[in-house]
């Protein structure tokens, strides 16, 4: 079976919106159970899985906090939203029997594990499954640049980045009937062409440490279990 698959270090990462309801807001447990289902099948494709969620279905620090000095504050609520869908996510995949570990950037002695990269790895050669909440433990961040920073940090062969649309689109087709999807850009196109796939804070770490992206959608059954083996699939980012 482990033939098959093309990435068998995989970083997935989630929007908040994914655990939302209709309007990709607030939290929708039908949507942790679907979701519970798609990591099973990865692992049962051999995949060792690492998660970053976001928390974008509960707050944005940049959308709430007006001063500077409510945007940390504003960050921090998004920081801890992030560690609420990891939580819940961790109960679903463990209703599932999945050994799960959610590894928090900011400490929360009592729930969390800190990171350790070493622990981390053994988790997941282990084939359990690690969530990264939290973010980077930093405002300003976003979860996307964490995705990218712990990605790297475990040696992950790919990003894998779950959305609510099909990739990366010459512009936004909510606006503009005729954008066309992109199979496949270079991370200077991402950069240069501003395309607002993900911040570029994301892009160009992801670019100095040669991590490839893939921007899917995590709607459509089926997607993510083909970009682990590696048959196209939404947006290629690489070289
Ligand atoms: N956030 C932060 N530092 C980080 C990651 C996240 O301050 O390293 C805050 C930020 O306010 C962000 C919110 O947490 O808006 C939720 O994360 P994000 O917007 O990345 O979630 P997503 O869009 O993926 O649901």
């Amino acid at each position: 079976k482990n033939k098959k698959i093309k990435y068998k270090r995989i970083l997935l990462k989630v929007s908040g919106e994914g655990f939302g309801g209709e309007n990709g807001k607030g939290i929708d447990t039908e949507k942790f159970a679907t979701f519970a289902k798609t990591i099973q099948k990865i692992l049962s494709l051999g995949a060792e899985t690492a998660l970053v969620v976001g928390g974008g279905n509960v707050l944005r620090g940049a959308k709430f906090g007006l001063s500077g000095k409510s945007r940390i504050v504003a960050d921090q609520a998004g920081m801890i939203a992030t560690i609420l869908n990891a939580l819940l996510l961790q109960d679903t995949l463990e209703e599932c029997n999945i050994k799960t570990h959610v590894i928090s950037a900011i400490e929360i002695k009592n729930i969390t594990e800190p990171f350790i990269l070493r622990n981390c790895l053994r988790y997941l050669e282990e084939r359990n499954i690690v969530i990264f909440a939290g973010g980077t433990g930093n405002p300003y961040f976003t979860t996307d640049t964490a995705a990218a920073l712990r990605a790297i940090e475990i040696n992950a062969n790919v990003m894998l980045k779950a959305t609510r649309v099909d990739g990366v689109y010459t512009d936004d087709p909510a606006n503009n009937p005729s954008a066309k999807l992109l199979s496949k850009l270079t991370y200077a196109e991402v950069l240069n062409r501003q395309l607002g796939v993900m911040d570029m804070t994301a892009v160009s770490l992801s670019m100095e440490n040669k991590l490839p992206i893939i921007v899917l959608n995590m709607n459509k059954k089926g997607n993510i279990e083909k970009a682990v083996l590696g048959k196209s699939v939404g947006t290629f980012i690489g070289n």
